[in-house]
């Protein structure tokens, strides 16, 4: 018998008051807010153990992007784990993960679940950290770490339920190219290597759903088997994993615990829309979080723009939550200037995919106004509209122009057709 009255319970019975800021800023009724998410196709990670703006992912809002932060055995660095974390927050970013594996985990998490924002973790790296490597970690300490994570306030776990012995038996059967490439779904492989068992996050996904729901902790549930390279995405061991996802997706709605997918790695740009499409046909189109999907790989040092691709021709088809991909990626851990450029980078992503994707078209609005303010050649506004105006403002300053911009200079196209049409006055301005 669960003891917390859960939200998707209590979004079943109604509107609940502390949604009603964030139906506000999705523009959406409340009431439809509240369905969504009794039918899990809207997600708000909220611990009740803290509280913080909330977030809506899924159908019918915008797409939010999350950014990863944290230390690793080789650079271990909280202060500035936690200034990258407050540069994500300024630049955009809706969600933070926590995923740090070197120093002490529990106070670097408590610096991240002090700022005002939803944060998720990573349960199965602390274990591995605490058991000393992957092959040592036994259920026990897995399902003790998760129980903390939730009881310290974290709102999100990903969890990588669907690295099973059908799957590792898929990625024997076809092998790929890179293997494995999650780490969770690396260290999961090791542990059922190791001990010759089911993955006890599949096995004992009841006893998970349970302490989840002690504790309404939304879970995200892992892409173990995303391809690592554009050639290992049509191969079997991924394919396998959203079925088994698709199954676990539907267990947890039951148990009333809020849950989203995660997928789907490295791939071909034709291929991220049918994928996308399918994973949400197969979950019964749960919210969606991506990283990525990352659509070439030869181009280290750009990737967040790769990732921005795919993002983008992913929200098209139905993705939901976009996690932020750094210059760095692949590369090294981000420095602060990486974390606020993918941050960026990743929120106009998801802005391109809010202007074909929201329900009633309201992201357009913006469009709209920027093109009144080419058009009359109004530079301020321009910089208030963009999403980075500072930036944009700095380019745009550079040599000195004030009425046109550099690129024609005297020759500006805009001025002389405005001139000839006597078109382009600025608003509010007068004949
Ligand atoms: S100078 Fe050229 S690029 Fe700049 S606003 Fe005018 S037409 Fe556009």
């Amino acid at each position: 018998m669960f003891l917390m009255d859960l939200l998707i319970r209590r979004c079943s019975r109604g509107v609940q008051p502390e949604l009603e800021a964030v139906a506000r800023a999705e523009q959406m009724e409340p009431e439809r807010l509240a369905r969504g998410i009794a039918r899990g196709r809207i997600v708000v990670p909220a611990n009740p153990a803290r509280e913080h703006p909330l977030c809506a992912i899924g159908s019918g809002c915008t797409v939010k992007i999350n950014v990863n932060v944290g230390t690793s055995g080789s650079r271990c660095d909280p202060a500035l784990e936690e200034e990258k974390a407050r540069a994500a927050l300024a630049n955009g970013a809706d969600a933070l993960m926590d995923l740090s594996t070197g120093g002490d985990l529990v106070a670097i998490r408590r610096k991240m679940l002090a700022l005002d924002t939803t944060v998720g973790t990573v349960p199965v790296y602390e274990a591995v950290r605490r058991a000393g490597n992957a092959r040592d970690v036994t259920p026990d300490l897995l399902f003790t770490v998760i129980r903390e994570h939730c009881r310290q306030g974290v709102d999100f776990l990903t969890l990588h339920c669907g690295v099973n012995m059908q799957a590792l038996s898929a990625l024997r059967a076809d092998p790929r190219k890179m293997g494995v490439v999650s780490r969770g779904g690396s260290f999961h492989c090791a542990m059922m290597m190791q001990r010759g068992e089911e993955n006890p996050l599949y096995a004992e996904y009841d006893y998970l759903l349970e302490i989840l729901a002690e504790y309404d902790v939304t879970v995200s549930l892992g892409d173990g088997m995303r391809p690592g390279c554009l050639q290992d995405a049509g191969k079997l061991a991924k394919s396998v994993e959203y079925v088994t996802l698709g199954t676990l997706a539907k267990r947890a709605q039951e148990a009333g615990v809020q849950r989203m997918i995660e997928g789907p790695g490295h791939m071909p740009l034709d291929q991220v829309g049918y994928n996308v499409r399918m994973i949400k046909e197969i979950t019964d189109h749960a919210p969606l979080y991506l990283l990525g999907p990352i659509v070439t790989d030869i181009a280290p040092g750009y990737d967040h723009v790769v990732a921005a691709i795919g993002g983008a021709t992913a929200c098209l088809n139905g993705a939901d939550f976009l996690c932020m991909v750094s210059p760095s990626e692949h590369l090294a851990l981000p420095d602060v200037a990486d974390i606020i450029e993918g941050t960026r980078v990743a929120k106009i992503a998801a802005h391109v995919g809010d202007t074909v994707r929201k329900h009633d078209g309201w992201k357009m609005d913006r469009e709209v106004q920027m093109a009144e303010a080419r058009h009359t050649l109004d530079w301020d506004e321009q910089f208030r509209l963009a999403l980075y105006g500072d930036h944009a403002k700095k380019i745009h300053e550079r040599d000195g122009e004030t009425e046109t911009c550099s690129m024609c200079g005297d020759l500006c196209a805009v001025k002389m057709v405005n001139e000839l049409f006597g078109t382009g006055e600025k608003k509010g301005k007068g004949k």
